[in-house]
């Protein structure tokens, strides 16, 4: 699937259907600058993969409108028609305040779910404030949506973890409409699960839809397990459905991935010979070994295990010191949250004494950047790279996993990959490696450094083929096609 083929399909599929879009970011934001208002469209690769099939079908898109500019550029009840040069679908904007944004997205949204999903319970805050928030959010995005419903049939498809109860609130003023939502990140088992105070309201909440969607089958099996032990709901695990208060839910996993095709198209335009000399020069890497690591800075990312492991690696094998650097990437996130910062001074402190023991004045050990790295000067660093390292201690899908993959046009890098992210079940020829066991780590950091040309060729070529031809519009086709089968 590509952009075409999925919008040609669907320009005819949901010619009777309307398609109400629902997630936190939106597609276009507005900002004031000093040279006027300017368009800022978010790099996320769900976003712009979903862009093409809203024009196609010209749906609607309902998200927090989060920009400077953008309540002026949006009439009365928050609709702008986008992309702003070529207008093709309805954007309609919902206004939050800074409570309600504390509140709900850097409060319940990533202080209470996000550690609760990624298993952290210790990083996890339950705060009552919190929630009275997430829920207001949540009426209020039901509010916004409500009115968009256009006589025939209406899909209203949710992402991720933001909108638990909002399935149930549109639920309880429409029983004719198809609501799915994608859970874009881990769901726990129930024993953690069942930490959390609002756990019943949740389930309840998300059980409203037709379809839930996860990147794994384990995951949707935690959630079904959920389900059964806290509300008592009928589950039909052959068929991955639970039967509650008279209605069915369907539970799938859709695995997500990336534009490869763009990716790849991003590659041999902005890696030219001449691009990669440059850079290698720029940052004294000539006859070095690379490794690079690029991540949000987040505490799922296993950022510090990767650096101890880097560490204990120069010290076992010391023919290496000068030989390889390792470039780690870290677009600093949340910074609103104390343990975001906690997290990259550590990170900071920790490569800063790597480089003073182990460094020389020709060679840093650890290149840290601390900045959001655009994707076109991204594939420099990727194929610079003769390893990657994904070390997550837990991690929904990692879409850096499958971007180093498709950014290797001539096949030669490694990719080092924990076995608790999600893509690790789909990637399998990469070098797979528990992040807490740090010896083996190192081990792997050689390995991957002193692989055969031909095995690393051979590895690359599987996980290529794969990633073409899983990418992100086949993930959109098989979420939208059974979210169809499932309409009313
Ligand atoms: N990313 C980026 N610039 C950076 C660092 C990261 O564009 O400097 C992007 C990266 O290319 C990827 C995304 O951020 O598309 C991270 O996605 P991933 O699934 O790995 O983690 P998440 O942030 O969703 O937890």
């Amino acid at each position: 699937m590509n952009a075409e083929t999925i919008s040609q399909l669907y320009r005819e599929r949901f010619s009777e259907t309307s398609l109400i879009l629902v997630s936190n970011r939106e597609p276009y934001i507005h900002r004031k600058t000093r040279q006027g208002i300017k368009v800022d469209t978010p790099a996320g690769g769900l976003t712009s993969a979903l862009d093409p099939v809203m024009r196609a079908i010209s749906g609607t898109w309902v998200a927090w409108g989060s920009g400077s500019a953008d309540r002026e550029m949006s009439d009365a009840e928050g609709r702008v028609r986008v992309p702003p040069d070529d207008p093709a679908y309805t954007l309609k904007r919902v206004w939050l305040d800074q409570k309600e944004v504390d509140g709900f997205y850097y409060g319940y949204a990533n202080q209470a779910l996000w550690p609760l999903c990624h298993m952290l319970l210790e990083k996890a805050r339950f705060r009552a404030r919190h929630w009275r928030h997430y829920f207001e959010v949540n009426r209020k995005f039901a509010d916004a949506i409500v009115p968009e419903f256009k006589t025939g049939k209406n899909i209203v498809w949710i992402q991720d973890y933001h909108f638990t109860v909002l399935p149930y609130m549109l639920r309880t003023r429409s029983k004719d409409v198809t609501i799915a939502l994608f859970w874009h990140i881990p769901w726990p088992p129930w024993e953690i699960f069942r930490v959390i105070p609002q756990g019943i309201e949740i389930l309840r909440g998300m059980l409203a839809c037709d379809l839930l969607g996860f990147h794994l089958h384990r995951y949707c099996q935690n959630f079904l397990e959920c389900a059964e032990k806290d509300l008592g709901a009928k589950v039909d695990w052959d068929k991955n459905s639970v039967f509650y208060e008279g209605r069915t839910t369907r539970v799938l996993p859709f695995p997500i991935s990336i534009d490869y095709d763009s990716f790849d198209e991003l590659t041999r335009k902005n890696t030219t010979d001449a691009n990669l000399i440059a850079i290698k020069k720029k940052l004294n890497l000539d006859g070095r070994y690379v490794g690079v690591g690029v991540d949000r800075l987040d505490y799922s990312k296993g950022i510090l295990e990767r650096v101890r492991a880097i560490k204990l690696f120069f010290e076992k094998y010391p023919a290496y010191r000068e030989k390889f650097t390792f470039i780690q990437i870290a677009v600093p996130s949340r910074t609103k949250i104390q343990e975001y910062n906690e997290l990259k001074e550590n990170i900071e402190r920790m490569i800063g004494d790597i480089n003073k023991e182990f460094g020389t004045g020709d060679w840093t050990p650890i290149m840290y950047y601390s900045r959001n790295v655009p994707h076109k000067e991204l594939v420099r660093y990727y194929r610079i790279a003769d390893i990657a390292i994904v070390s997550s201690i837990v991690d929904g899908m990692n879409l850096v996993a499958k971007e180093f993959i498709a950014s290797q046009i001539d096949e030669n890098g490694v990719l080092i990959l924990s076995e608790f992210v999600g893509a690790v079940a789909e990637l399998s020829q990469a070098l797979i490696i528990n992040p807490f066991d740090i010896e083996s780590f190192a081990d792997m950091i050689k390995r991957g450094l002193e692989m055969p040309q031909k095995e690393k060729k051979r590895r690359m070529q599987k996980m290529r083929a794969y990633v073409q031809t899983h990418n992100i519009f086949d993930w959109i086709y098989d979420n939208l096609d059974a979210v169809q089968e499932n309409t009313h």
